[in-house]
């Protein structure tokens, strides 16, 4: 049985290729807990979760990448927020009625991908693509063409595994600075695009690699776990007041009796009454998170 909520990287010792797998189901519980999202929505936020994950683990310095889908249909954004040690977080919206057949191109409409990669340190990079795919999956290779030299493939599948909902995904990119050839990697990419979401979703990883290699060379690596976690925190919020008008932050406690901040992502709430703003205009430190 396959142990969800973990990434695995592998690589071919016969080509300059390298793979990832990921699996999720509680993290993808997690991200949909609080909201009351439709199948479709459900769907296609395991599907960005997925993509974050297996994009996150290509970083080659901390930090973190958000993928984003947003447009013009009735469900105007959904996002995934994940970082290098695989937390992930992220959101829907959506309004009107949605069908539960409701594909990619009917729920964002006319629409982009976007892709922030945000860097520990140094500076923010952002792609954007229009969604000429008709995947998730194809919409980021077409990514990856536009603004990467590496040749990236990705295999994603949704499911059920006991009744749970369950998501998975592969990636395939060239080795940096290596010449691998093109038949090569498009040999490797027709033997891993034949994974079935019911096998990618129960055998562990090394039978999953296994059944689709079994005539190549493959070291897989020790896994990491993937995890939901959210970045929201009193200080942050704090932060956030402090960059809106005073008369602002005046009028909603004088008419609200205080401020109560929703984080879309978690559900948390930070409270701050008008002695908490006091303190954070003094440049205090903020009292006691207050969470429920
Ligand atoms: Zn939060």
């Amino acid at each position: 049985m396959a142990q969800h909520d973990q990434l695995h990287r592998y690589l071919f010792e016969n080509f300059a290729v390298r793979g990832e797998l990921v699996t999720v189901s509680e993290t993808w519980k997690q991200i949909m807990e609080n909201h009351d999202y439709p199948t479709p929505v459900k769907t296609i936020l395991g599907e960005l979760l997925v993509a974050t994950s297996l994009l996150t683990a290509t970083l080659k310095f901390d930090g973190d990448i958000t993928v984003q889908l947003q447009g013009d249909g009735p469900m105007s954004l959904a996002v995934i927020n994940g970082n290098n040690n695989q937390q992930m977080r992220g959101v829907a919206r959506f309004k009107g009625e949605i069908l539960a057949d409701a594909d990619l191109k009917a729920l964002v409409g006319n629409g982009y991908l976007v892709i922030t990669i945000t860097p520990a340190e140094g500076e923010r990079y952002q792609g954007v693509v229009g969604l000429e795919g008709d995947t998730l999956a194809a919409c980021l290779e077409d990514y990856f063409l536009r603004s990467e030299q590496l040749p990236t493939r990705l295999f994603i599948r949704t499911g059920d595994v006991d009744g749970q909902p369950a998501a998975g995904g592969m990636l395939l990119q060239v080795l940096p600075a290596q010449d691998a050839q093109a038949d090569d990697f498009n040999h490797l990419a027709a033997l891993t695009e034949t994974i079935k979401a019911e096998e990618l979703l129960t055998l562990p990883a090394n039978e999953v690699l296994w059944r689709l290699y079994h005539e190549e060379e493959v070291t897989l690596y020790d896994p990491q776990n993937v995890e939901f976690k959210c970045t929201c925190s009193r200080e942050r919020c704090a932060d956030a007041l402090r960059t809106l008008p005073d008369e602002e932050v005046n009028s909603i406690i004088a008419e609200e009796g205080e401020i109560d901040m929703n984080c879309d992502y978690c559900g948390n709430h930070y409270v701050f009454n008008a002695m908490d703003i006091a303190e954070i205009r003094n440049n205090a430190s903020p009292a006691d998170p207050q969470v429920h």
